[in-house]
């Protein structure tokens, strides 16, 4: 059931035990969301954990908080009342944490997707916040007076989500709620330098392969590359560094949507969607069972053929344009 702010807030005051969940293949708003949530719980006397199924990117261990957030393995006997998921568009993005909730839905889902579908049982998602981590941050200033450690964490997603403050979902209060968090004393030249100053030099040599890959529309419009098993052995990569590169093919001049397709492991394919300026890429996403915003998106595709794949896409990609 969809619900107010002000309902979220009444219930997690009563809360004794919380779960919050992220979703899977985290980012830093998803990160920034759980560790904030946990933390605020903490700070108001509630027990509470945070999980997130997949591993998190090893350049976001250095920021406060972040190893407050446990495997579903460690958490698999832990009892609560309340459960909480974050930043999660549907049900499936929370991947292996679904069996924490034993077949119930969360008892909270707090989100701010387009694509949202709805799946909590108090719901409360609103697209127009830029980042899940600025909900979670208004929930926390009614609760709890912020300290800079978890100023920090919840400028981890604001800054993330916003592109650091350059997308197009960079808004009056993306710019308010972040000088009240430097206000608080977080430190935004340590999130930035985490986040954007990690690229390794085996992580380089894929870039150039992705480039050398890069292929364009005749207007130049739209563009997209493919980043095959192979390539990410080859260079010493996982899945998890390629994070960001689509960024570099939307930063093309001329590029309205970029597209990067990335194979691992064999024959799974996601599919990272970008878009500069109009296009909505999220409805594009859903078409192959993703879903995200309209400017950034995904989907992530199992036991296909990339070539087809890639054609596939393309032509749709083309129709949108
Ligand atoms: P990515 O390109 O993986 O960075 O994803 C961009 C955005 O698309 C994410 O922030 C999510 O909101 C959304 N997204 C990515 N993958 C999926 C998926 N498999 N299902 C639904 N939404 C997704
Ligand atoms: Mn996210
Ligand atoms: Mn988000």
């Amino acid at each position: 059931m969809r619900t107010t702010l002000e309902e979220v807030i009444k219930r997690l005051r009563t809360a004794q035990r919380v779960l919050v969940i992220g979703h899977i293949k985290p980012d830093g708003d998803d990160i920034s969301s759980v560790v904030s949530l946990v933390l605020i719980l903490r700070k108001l006397g509630t027990t509470a954990e945070g999980c997130i199924a997949d591993p998190i990117p090893w350049f976001y261990q250095s920021l406060h908080g972040v190893s407050v957030i446990k495997t579903v393995e460690e958490l698999k006997d832990y009892q609560y009342d309340t459960s909480v998921t974050v930043d999660a568009s549907e049900l499936s993005r929370i991947g292996d944490a679904v069996k924490l909730l034993h077949g119930n839905p969360p008892d909270i889902a707090i989100d701010h997707h387009k694509t949202n579908t709805g799946f909590g049982r108090l719901d409360f998602c609103d697209p127009k916040y830029a980042a899940t981590a600025m909900i979670i941050y208004e929930i926390g200033k009614q609760l709890i007076v912020y300290d800079p450690n978890l100023a920090e964490s919840t400028l981890l997603g604001i800054a993330t989500d916003t592109g650091f403050f350059k997308y197009a979902n960079t808004d009056y209060k993306v710019f308010l709620y972040a000088a009240e968090l430097l206000q608080a004393g977080a430190d935004i030249q340590h999130i930035a330098s985490a986040v954007l100053e990690h690229r390794t030099l085996n992580e380089i040599r894929l870039l150039t392969e992705m480039f050398n890959a890069l292929k364009i529309s005749e207007d130049g419009k739209l563009a997209w590359s493919f980043i095959s098993t192979e390539m990410l052995i080859r260079n010493g990569c996982t899945e998890e560094e390629t994070d960001g590169l689509v960024g570099e093919i939307r930063a093309i001049h001329g590029v309205e949507i970029a597209i990067l397709f990335i194979e691992w492991p064999k024959h799974h394919v996601h599919i990272s969607f970008r878009s500069k300026s109009y296009a909505d890429v999220s409805g594009l996403a859903l078409k192959f069972g993703g879903g995200g915003h309209s400017r950034a998106a995904g989907c992530s595709c199992k036991n296909v053929d990339p070539e087809s794949l890639i054609e596939k896409v393309i032509s749709e990609a083309a129709k949108i344009l």
